[in-house]
């Protein structure tokens, strides 16, 4: 794998044209933003100026393969020509109503997207936490109009390791020191069992619960993925507790894991899906929570709402995801090319990397810490020309967009073996 050269980037200019360049460099910009940004991130060195497809550039010109994706917004790959089309046209046209008006792109995409996902109905918003919140809240309410649960006191069963977002009662339910601590008063009412144990779920569940929240696969977690049987076990256990099962579907959704959903891998439908991320095609915002008509139906004129959500700029984009996942392609790339990746990695076991979980085109790849922290591999790998991320301690998370050539997965695999048997050029 060694021997793999870098393919051949796109030809031309592409993205704004040099006029539209910065007027400083990436170490005068990065220094720039150090006074005036809230410092809630801590971003690799680079500064990108501009986009296409797998491919980004940086303010001076160098190139990388960008293999995180926006963490799977950017499924489809930078600036996809058919989403920037129906972005434009739209932009052309009409951008916002608000929902006090009806707009003629809303009941297109969300019959497309129920279709697309086998539900009945849509409840369109902006960001994956807003999806979250809002799945939270019809879970609620659901539990005391129809199961009965007395006012106040339902309970939403969550699993160790999440991540859901970042909004005070997202992080309420959260494990990670780094997300909650400093952060409370928490939101009560959650109760959080081990991943991937449903002995344990079992255990958890009782005539409180409104209904279980997991990940079907957790990817900031490090991209854990569940023993077979625990999706259709979640699924057995929520159908016989009489409680909702929610699947936050927003990062491993939309094709990432080599089907539309990833509950699919084990034939599951949960009675609400939370999707976001590549659902805005890496142009805007778009969430979603996509349901059963007798668990979304519970929401009624005034209880709920978003000021953007639905709005049609995000609905003509949405539905030209919709579209491009409707062909199958993506889907299929990513199984096609999970192969690849996990004979690529597979390849590597001894040779720096103690352990590696992938399912489609996405992998979590455990580094020997004494070859580095994650985030010192992601700055090698920078170097060669590979944009990754690193997740907790000593794991790097692969995504790249299911458009990615298999020429170009071998290659950013040939630099991952380079950094980790430090033979870089
Ligand atoms: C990213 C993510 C969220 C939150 O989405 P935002 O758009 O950042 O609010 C929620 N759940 C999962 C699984 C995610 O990966």
């Amino acid at each position: 794998m060694t021997a793999a050269a870098r393919p051949t980037d796109p030809a031309g200019p592409v993205g704004p044209t040099p006029a539209d360049r910065a007027d400083r460099s990436s170490a005068e910009l990065i220094r720039a933003e150090e006074p005036v940004l809230a410092h809630n991130y801590h971003p690799l060195p680079v500064v990108v100026a501009r986009a296409e497809g797998v491919w980004v550039e940086d303010v001076e010109g160098r190139r990388y393969l960008d293999m995180l994706a926006g963490y799977s917004a950017l499924n489809f790959g930078h600036r996809h020509p058919a989403l920037v089309e129906a972005a434009h046209r739209q932009l052309d046209r009409l951008t916002l109503t608000s929902r006090a008006f009806h707009n003629d792109r809303l009941a297109a995409f969300a019959e497309g997207l129920a279709g697309l996902t086998g539900l009945d109905m849509v409840l369109p918003m902006n960001t994956g936490a807003e999806a979250v919140e809002s799945a939270i809240k019809v879970a609620r309410k659901w539990a005391y109009e129809v199961k009965g649960v007395p006012d106040g006191q339902a309970t939403i069963v969550v699993a160790g390791g999440n991540f859901h977002g970042r909004t005070t009662t997202i992080v309420s339910f959260s494990d990670d020191p780094v997300a909650r601590d400093g952060f409370g008063p928490f939101t009560p009412g959650f109760r959080s069992v081990p991943y991937n144990d449903l002995a344990a779920l079992e255990a958890a569940l009782d005539e409180t619960t409104a209904a279980v929240l997991i990940e079907p696969i957790q990817g900031e977690a490090g991209v854990l993925i569940p023993d077979d049987g625990y999706l259709a076990g979640v699924r057995e256990l929520t159908r016989r507790a009489g409680c909702l099962f929610v699947a936050d579907e927003i990062q491993s959704g939309l094709g990432r894991t080599g089907r539309t959903l990833a509950v699919e891998h084990e034939s599951v439908l949960p009675d609400l899906v939370l999707l976001g991320k590549a659902l805005g095609g890496g142009i805007v915002p778009v969430s979603a929570v996509v349901g059963r008509r007798d668990v979304l139906g519970v929401l009624r004129p005034g209880e709920h709402g978003s000021t953007f959500g639905g709005n049609p700029l995000a609905a003509a984009v949405g539905s030209a995801v919709v579209a491009l996942l409707e062909t199958g392609e993506y889907q299929r790339r990513a199984a096609e090319l999970g192969a690849v990746l996990e004979s690529g990695l597979a390849a590597l076991a001894g040779k720096g990397v103690t352990a590696h979980r992938v399912r489609g085109l996405w992998a979590g790849v455990d580094v020997d810490p004494a070859i580095g922290t994650g985030r010192a591999v992601s700055e090698r790998l920078l170097r060669e020309g590979v944009l990754v991320k690193d997740t907790h301690g000593s794991t790097i998370r692969l995504a790249p967009p299911l458009t990615i050539t298999r020429d170009e997965l071998e290659w950013a695999l040939a630099a991952l073996e380079k950094v980790l048997t430090g033979t870089e050029g």
